[in-house]
């Protein structure tokens, strides 16, 4: 013990999730060490609500993050710290004591729907998206905080004791007692900061009814941000790496320069381009979003989300019941030639991006006697490539075309889904060996953030061995595929 020179390099990163909350430990060169995890308690108390306890956050972050220090051996043996986050969610706590004032709102929640509606319609979403690279929608977290200080009295109670923050900046002040920070990427998600300016926007605070008192000093995703209180692991460690999880996946898959292009597929997907130091406002309803600032230096990302991807998988076979599992799915995709005809359009909670079109609702299309189970279940698989598909067009149209797609996630553990998007996107896809990119990516930043790397592009060695998949699809079978799907998209859109 003690004798390796590069023990005390090891790395702790804290990856809290909508769903649970994960510890895990990583060697300065990526190689993955240890890992706890805690499923998070999901409330929701009406219809469009979801609200997260955040002293459960901060409970299961303690319990997973100490038991990653004791398979360290130490809190010496720690080097740095590094946070990645759900984003958008919101936290209300006192600062005296630290303690949830409030239920936290998840991203999820539609609460605000009635509140960016009537913003938009007074015709604020052009500023609002020429400011924040945002559009006017319940996702950010401004109109939640709006809505939480007008519903809730004891917040208004608190006074100058009220702190609000993202998920990140809520893990920070309980771990150091006190310090109240937000990286630069989970504040450009607010819709409170305007991405190409530094600070909290007077004009968005306003629109929004947030008094900036109660928010927290916008800080770099690496560098020395703050250190832990010395009673939670025995002694202080620095936390150096801070970023929201779509930022730190996009920094795990080494996607830092122009166009190079992440996409995840959980249970939504989400999918990054990053834009280097150039902020590109879209003309395609893609986001615009800060990917991480370094010594006040910031890199852009563009951003598009669809909302339904895994939990397609998870609806077919929870509620349709046709697999009882969601590997099931590739053997059953394999079974057949093509998809007979079939197109699944996974409306489910509406359209996202490039879409955005929320009363959308699914169809499958193209049913007749000779469609099976398997060509249902191809067609939901299919689906993942051809919503990529129409991202990929407007990433193009926004000048940011891919060339190559990194891969990660639960899903793309089915081959046949990565072979696919390869094959309909018609460009290399690259799965790493170690799919959890988001850690990685916050592993990177806090690397860099204690000095272990220069910057990210070395950091970026930290991703490991990766596995390509190359197009081999006829293009008239593309085609025709774009076609199926393209029709079924504008019957669901009702046009
Ligand atoms: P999240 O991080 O959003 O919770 P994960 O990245 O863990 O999600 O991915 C889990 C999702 O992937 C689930 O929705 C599940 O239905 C889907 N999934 C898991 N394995 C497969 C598979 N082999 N084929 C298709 N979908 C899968």
């Amino acid at each position: 013990m003690g004798e390796n020179p590069h023990r005390s390099d090891t790395l702790l990163v804290i990856d809290e999730g909508t769903t649970s909350t994960r510890a895990m430990l990583f060697a300065a060169d990526g190689t993955p060490i240890g890992q706890a995890q805690a499923p998070l308690t999901q409330h929701y108390p009406q219809a469009g609500y979801v609200e997260h306890d955040a002293e459960e956050i901060w409970q299961l972050t303690l319990n997973c993050a100490r038991e990653m220090v004791a398979r360290a051996g130490g809190a010496a043996h720690i080097r740095a710290i590094g946070i990645t986050n759900q984003r958008e969610t919101i936290v209300f706590w006192d600062r005296r004591t630290g303690k949830p004032l409030a239920p936290a709102i998840v991203w999820q929640d539609r609460r605000t729907a009635d509140i960016c509606a009537r913003l938009k319609a007074e015709g604020h979403e052009s500023l609002v998206q020429a400011k924040t690279g945002l559009l006017l929608d319940p996702y950010f977290s401004g109109s939640k905080i709006g809505w939480a200080l007008a519903h809730w009295p004891q917040l208004r109670h608190a006074g100058e004791h009220l702190a609000v923050g993202t998920i990140e900046s809520y893990l920070v002040y309980r771990l150091t007692g006190g310090a109240h920070v937000t990286d630069a990427t989970n504040a450009s998600r607010t819709a409170l900061m305007a991405i190409g300016a530094s600070g909290w926007d007077d004009g968005l605070l306003d629109l929004f009814d947030v008094p900036r008192a109660i928010l927290p000093e916008i800080v770099d995703c690496a560098g020395p941000i703050a250190m832990t209180a010395p009673e939670w692991f025995g002694a202080p460690i620095a936390i150096t790496g801070m970023a929201g999880d779509q930022q730190a996946a996009t920094i795990g898959q080494g996607c830092l320069d122009l166009g190079q292009t992440k996409a995840t597929y959980g249970t939504g997907a989400f999918v990054l381009t990053s834009t280097g130091r150039r902020l590109r406002h879209s003309q395609n309803r893609l986001l615009s979003t800060i990917c991480w600032q370094i010594g006040g230096e910031r890199h852009y990302a563009l951003e598009g989300a669809v909302f339904v991807a895994g939990s397609l998988i998870q609806w077919l076979r929870d509620d349709m019941r046709m697999i009882a599992r969601a590997d099931e799915s590739e053997p059953l995709a394999r079974s057949v030639a093509d998809n007979g005809g079939v197109y699944l359009v996974p409306a489910l909670s509406g359209l996202g991006a490039p879409w955005w079109a929320p009363g959308a609702r699914a169809a499958i299309t193209g049913l007749s006697f000779a469609t099976g189970r398997a060509h249902v279940i191809r067609a939901a698989l299919e689906a993942m490539a051809h919503q990529t598909a129409d991202l990929k067009a407007a990433f193009a149209a926004d000048g940011a075309d891919w060339n190559m797609l990194r891969v990660d996630g639960g899903m793309v553990a089915n081959d046949w889904i990565a072979q696919d998007l390869a094959d309909m996107l018609d460009i290399p896809v690259e799965r790493p060996g170690f799919v959890e990119t988001t850690a990685i990516g916050a592993a990177m930043l806090a690397a860099v953030g204690a000095g272990l790397y220069p910057g990210l592009v070395e950091a970026a060695a930290m991703r490991g061995k990766v596995e390509g998949f190359t197009p081999a699809m006829a293009p008239e079978a593309r085609a025709k595929r774009l076609a199926g799907w393209g029709a079924a998209v504008r019957g669901v859109l009702g046009g």
